[in-house]
């Protein structure tokens, strides 16, 4: 499901509104199928819904979600040097910084599944990320070295970082956030609380492979989504799931990475070791009603690893499908509260 992580680049909406009349019986008889398709963060999004007539006629769908998505890049890019969360960053002083609403809430929930999960998703993996050439500044040509990991260790640590009220205060002057395992999770929820507002009760919305279903789709069938085959190069399903007023997150190495003396490299980085993550684990899928908490756990029991993963998953009652490399290809195992969406 993903492509590349950035939480950049500026918003270009290439193909809009493709309209399919659909007539199915009087009550829905004035609904029509709205497709609306663009990039954002690195990346694309898609949104699908349907609405009367007269809210295509009033409303500024394709206007309001460009700017919407344009807003969360302005907070929480760090590909934007003047994002709020990249001044953030450079405000070496432990000063509170003040930022939006919603920047305080992502990092507030980020830190939330950070702390229960020991500290596997940690947004202050910034320095890491970056040094690893996963960041904004791009690729790079050497693997970094132990000192330069040790050193920027030094930067890393929930317990670096606080939140009160809408204020950002770091302990650390040289702290750095970086909100890509959760951003995109939380533009599909913006998006889809968006579409709340305006009254339409079936959507599909969808950025950079996270994506969150509400109601059905207009014959009375479900949305079904697709969990891809961890394959860098087959694009093939692994998995069909049916989803009902759920959000879903993908987190895999199977498209973001590097290579380099036969070793890969993923983009996911174990704080632990300061390096990327390397079991067998090829792709972790969870299902939330917060397309932002999926996002978030899916890159946090993609650190965790299978079997950590999973327990930490029952514990927790959390819907987790997990792809794992094997000599015989891809093993497949989920939490019980996964097994209501495989039927
Ligand atoms: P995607 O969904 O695009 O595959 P994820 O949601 O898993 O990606 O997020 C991966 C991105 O999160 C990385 O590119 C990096 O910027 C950042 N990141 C990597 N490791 C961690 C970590 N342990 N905790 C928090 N963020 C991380
Ligand atoms: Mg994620």
């Amino acid at each position: 499901m993903r492509l590349l992580k950035s939480i950049s680049q500026s918003i270009s909406i290439i193909c809009l509104l493709l309209f399919l009349a659909s007539c199915v019986d009087s009550s829905k008889s004035e609904m029509t199928q709205v497709m609306l398709q663009g990039k954002t963060m690195g990346t694309t999004f898609s949104v699908k819904f349907y609405a009367t007539e007269q809210q295509l006629l009033t409303e500024q769908f394709y206007n309001d979600i460009d700017e919407l998505l344009e807003t969360v890049n302005d907070q929480m890019s760090t590909y934007r040097h003047d994002s709020e969360i990249s001044r953030f960053n450079s405000h070496a002083t432990d000063e509170p910084f003040v930022v939006s609403t919603d920047t305080a809430y992502v990092v507030k929930k980020a830190i939330e599944i950070g702390v229960s999960t020991q500290g596997a998703l940690d947004i202050t993996v910034g320095p890491l990320v970056n040094l690893w050439g996963f960041g904004p500044s791009g690729k790079v040509v050497q693997v970094p070295t132990d000192e330069e990991l040790v050193l920027a260790k030094d930067f890393i640590g929930l317990d670096k970082i606080l939140v009160k009220g809408r204020s950002l205060i770091k302990t650390q002057d040289q702290l750095y956030i970086d909100l890509s395992a959760i951003a995109k999770g939380f533009a599909v929820d913006k998006i889809a609380e968006y579409l709340d507002d305006k009254s339409i009760s079936r959507y599909l919305v969808e950025v950079g492979g996270e994506m969150r279903a509400t109601g059905k789709k207009l014959d009375g069938s479900n949305w079904r989504v697709a969990i891809e085959k961890p394959a860098s190069h087959d694009r093939g399903i692994q998995q069909i799931i049916s989803l009902i007023d759920k959000g879903i997150a993908t987190s895999g190495d199977y498209r973001n990475y590097f290579e380099q003396d036969g070793t890969r490299f993923s983009h996911t980085i174990d704080p632990v070791t300061a390096k990327p993550i390397t079991h067998k684990l090829a792709s972790v899928t969870v299902i939330h009603d917060s397309a932002m908490m999926a996002d978030g756990f899916a890159t946090a029991i993609n650190v965790l690893g299978t079997e950590k993963g999973l327990a930490f998953a029952e514990k927790n009652n959390l819907a987790i499908y997990l792809v794992i490399k094997s000599p015989q290809g891809f093993e497949v195992k989920y939490s019980k509260a996964f097994s209501p969406y495989l039927n």
